[in-house]
Protein backbone atom coordinates (compact mmCIF):
# COMPACT_ATOMS: atom_id res chain seq x y z
CA UNK A 1 0.00 0.00 0.00
CA UNK A 2 0.79 3.40 -0.89
CA UNK A 3 0.22 6.25 1.78
CA UNK A 4 0.60 9.62 0.28
CA UNK A 5 0.61 12.48 2.71
CA UNK A 6 0.41 16.20 1.61
CA UNK A 7 3.01 18.36 3.22
CA UNK A 8 1.16 21.86 2.82
CA UNK A 9 -2.15 22.82 0.94
CA UNK A 10 -2.31 20.85 -2.97
CA UNK A 11 -4.89 20.90 -4.88
CA UNK A 12 -6.92 17.50 -4.69
CA UNK A 13 -7.13 17.17 -8.20
CA UNK A 14 -4.09 17.15 -8.80
CA UNK A 15 -3.24 14.77 -5.37
CA UNK A 16 -5.82 12.36 -7.41
CA UNK A 17 -4.12 12.71 -10.60
CA UNK A 18 -0.82 11.53 -9.15
CA UNK A 19 -2.62 8.93 -7.50
CA UNK A 20 -4.11 7.69 -10.84
CA UNK A 21 -0.59 7.61 -11.91
CA UNK A 22 0.87 5.27 -9.24
CA UNK A 23 -2.41 2.90 -10.18
CA UNK A 24 -1.42 2.98 -13.66
CA UNK A 25 2.29 2.32 -13.24
CA UNK A 26 2.24 -0.28 -10.10
CA UNK A 27 -1.39 -0.98 -10.74
CA UNK A 28 -1.42 -0.40 -6.58
CA UNK A 29 -3.86 1.81 -4.82
CA UNK A 30 -3.05 4.48 -2.74
CA UNK A 31 -4.18 6.05 0.27
CA UNK A 32 -4.27 9.77 0.90
CA UNK A 33 -3.80 10.69 4.32
CA UNK A 34 -4.35 14.81 5.09
CA UNK A 35 -2.19 14.93 7.93
CA UNK A 36 1.36 13.00 8.34
CA UNK A 37 3.72 13.41 11.31
CA UNK A 38 5.55 15.77 10.16
CA UNK A 39 8.79 17.56 11.91
CA UNK A 40 8.43 21.29 12.51
CA UNK A 41 9.70 23.14 9.53
CA UNK A 42 11.46 26.62 8.49
CA UNK A 43 8.62 28.94 8.04
CA UNK A 44 9.92 29.43 4.92
CA UNK A 45 13.03 28.35 2.84
CA UNK A 46 13.83 25.27 1.33
CA UNK A 47 13.14 21.56 3.47
CA UNK A 48 16.04 19.70 3.81
CA UNK A 49 14.63 16.47 2.24
CA UNK A 50 16.77 13.67 4.12
CA UNK A 51 15.98 15.47 6.95
CA UNK A 52 12.62 15.51 6.70
CA UNK A 53 11.99 11.94 5.94
CA UNK A 54 14.38 10.90 8.79
CA UNK A 55 11.84 12.79 11.15
CA UNK A 56 8.33 12.56 9.31
CA UNK A 57 5.83 9.76 9.51
CA UNK A 58 2.40 9.04 8.91
CA UNK A 59 0.33 7.85 11.74
CA UNK A 60 -1.85 5.64 9.27
CA UNK A 61 1.10 3.74 8.02
CA UNK A 62 1.26 -0.24 8.90
CA UNK A 63 3.75 -2.42 7.86
CA UNK A 64 5.89 -2.12 4.53
CA UNK A 65 3.74 0.41 3.65
CA UNK A 66 5.55 2.91 1.38
CA UNK A 67 4.73 6.74 2.16
CA UNK A 68 5.22 9.61 -0.34
CA UNK A 69 5.12 12.65 1.13
CA UNK A 70 3.89 15.74 -1.32
CA UNK A 71 4.83 19.54 -0.92
CA UNK A 72 4.55 22.55 -2.61
CA UNK A 73 8.16 23.88 -0.80
CA UNK A 74 11.47 24.14 -2.62
CA UNK A 75 13.90 21.21 -1.29
CA UNK A 76 17.71 22.13 -0.57
CA UNK A 77 20.01 21.41 -3.01
CA UNK A 78 22.10 18.18 -2.18
CA UNK A 79 25.46 16.79 -2.23
CA UNK A 80 26.35 13.91 -4.38
CA UNK A 81 30.31 12.98 -5.81
CA UNK A 82 29.57 14.70 -8.89
CA UNK A 83 28.77 17.53 -7.28
CA UNK A 84 25.72 19.79 -6.00
CA UNK A 85 22.20 18.75 -7.81
CA UNK A 86 18.96 20.36 -7.46
CA UNK A 87 16.46 18.27 -5.93
CA UNK A 88 12.91 18.19 -6.93
CA UNK A 89 12.30 14.56 -5.08
CA UNK A 90 14.20 12.25 -2.32
CA UNK A 91 13.80 8.74 -1.26
CA UNK A 92 15.21 6.69 1.55
CA UNK A 93 15.01 2.85 0.67
CA UNK A 94 15.61 1.87 4.25
CA UNK A 95 12.43 4.08 5.88
CA UNK A 96 9.96 3.33 2.68
CA UNK A 97 9.67 7.29 2.62
CA UNK A 98 10.11 9.80 -0.30
CA UNK A 99 9.13 13.43 -0.52
CA UNK A 100 8.23 14.90 -4.05
CA UNK A 101 8.12 18.76 -4.51
CA UNK A 102 6.00 20.71 -7.08
CA UNK A 103 8.13 23.69 -6.65
CA UNK A 104 9.02 25.61 -9.77
CA UNK A 105 6.89 23.97 -12.24
CA UNK A 106 4.49 26.37 -14.04
CA UNK A 107 1.52 26.11 -11.76
CA UNK A 108 -0.70 27.86 -14.44
CA UNK A 109 -0.18 24.54 -16.73
CA UNK A 110 -2.28 21.80 -14.91
CA UNK A 111 -1.27 19.97 -17.51
CA UNK A 112 2.32 20.32 -17.04
CA UNK A 113 2.16 20.48 -12.96
CA UNK A 114 0.59 16.97 -12.99
CA UNK A 115 3.05 15.07 -15.35
CA UNK A 116 6.10 16.48 -13.91
CA UNK A 117 4.41 15.77 -10.52
CA UNK A 118 3.38 12.61 -11.57
CA UNK A 119 6.53 11.51 -13.23
CA UNK A 120 8.62 12.38 -10.31
CA UNK A 121 6.12 10.18 -7.92
CA UNK A 122 6.36 7.46 -10.00
CA UNK A 123 10.69 7.88 -9.89
CA UNK A 124 10.70 8.26 -5.89
CA UNK A 125 8.21 5.01 -5.75
CA UNK A 126 10.07 2.80 -8.06
CA UNK A 127 13.46 3.61 -5.88
CA UNK A 128 11.32 2.47 -3.11
CA UNK A 129 11.24 -1.17 -4.56
CA UNK A 130 14.57 -0.77 -4.73
CA UNK A 131 14.35 -0.09 -8.71
CA UNK A 132 17.80 1.57 -9.55
CA UNK A 133 18.12 4.44 -12.29
CA UNK A 134 17.11 3.73 -15.44
CA UNK A 135 18.73 4.28 -18.91
CA UNK A 136 16.02 4.82 -21.15
CA UNK A 137 14.44 8.93 -21.10
CA UNK A 138 11.34 8.42 -22.12
CA UNK A 139 11.59 6.18 -18.35
CA UNK A 140 10.33 7.82 -14.77
CA UNK A 141 13.68 5.93 -13.36
CA UNK A 142 15.60 7.82 -15.58
CA UNK A 143 17.56 10.64 -13.28
CA UNK A 144 15.49 12.99 -12.42
CA UNK A 145 17.86 15.80 -12.48
CA UNK A 146 18.73 15.12 -16.29
CA UNK A 147 17.08 17.13 -18.70
CA UNK A 148 15.52 14.84 -20.49
CA UNK A 149 13.68 13.64 -17.57
CA UNK A 150 11.09 17.09 -17.64
CA UNK A 151 11.45 17.12 -21.47
CA UNK A 152 10.27 13.50 -22.00
CA UNK A 153 6.74 14.30 -19.99
CA UNK A 154 4.48 10.85 -19.64
CA UNK A 155 4.77 9.72 -16.58
CA UNK A 156 5.30 6.30 -17.21
CA UNK A 157 7.81 3.27 -16.39
CA UNK A 158 9.70 1.32 -19.55
CA UNK A 159 9.42 -2.10 -20.34
CA UNK A 160 12.40 -3.58 -18.29
CA UNK A 161 11.38 -1.16 -14.92
CA UNK A 162 7.97 -1.72 -15.65
CA UNK A 163 8.63 -5.82 -15.52
CA UNK A 164 11.01 -5.20 -12.02
CA UNK A 165 8.38 -3.77 -10.00
CA UNK A 166 6.02 -5.86 -10.71
CA UNK A 167 8.35 -8.80 -9.47
CA UNK A 168 9.55 -6.44 -6.35
CA UNK A 169 5.28 -5.92 -5.22
CA UNK A 170 4.78 -9.05 -5.85
CA UNK A 171 7.51 -10.50 -3.98
CA UNK A 172 6.90 -8.15 -0.77
CA UNK A 173 2.67 -9.02 -1.17
CA UNK A 174 4.31 -13.32 -0.88
ZN1 LIG B 1 13.16 2.14 -17.04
Amino acid sequence: MIRLVTVDEIDAALVSKVRAALYQAYGLGCEVSAAGLLPRLPAKGAIDARDFLNKAGCAEAIGDDKVLFLTRRPLAPRALPSGEVPTQSLSLLALGRAIVSAHGIDERDSALLTRRLSKLALHEMGRLWGLHHCLDPRCALYPPWSPPFADNGQPQLCVFCREKSEARINLAKS
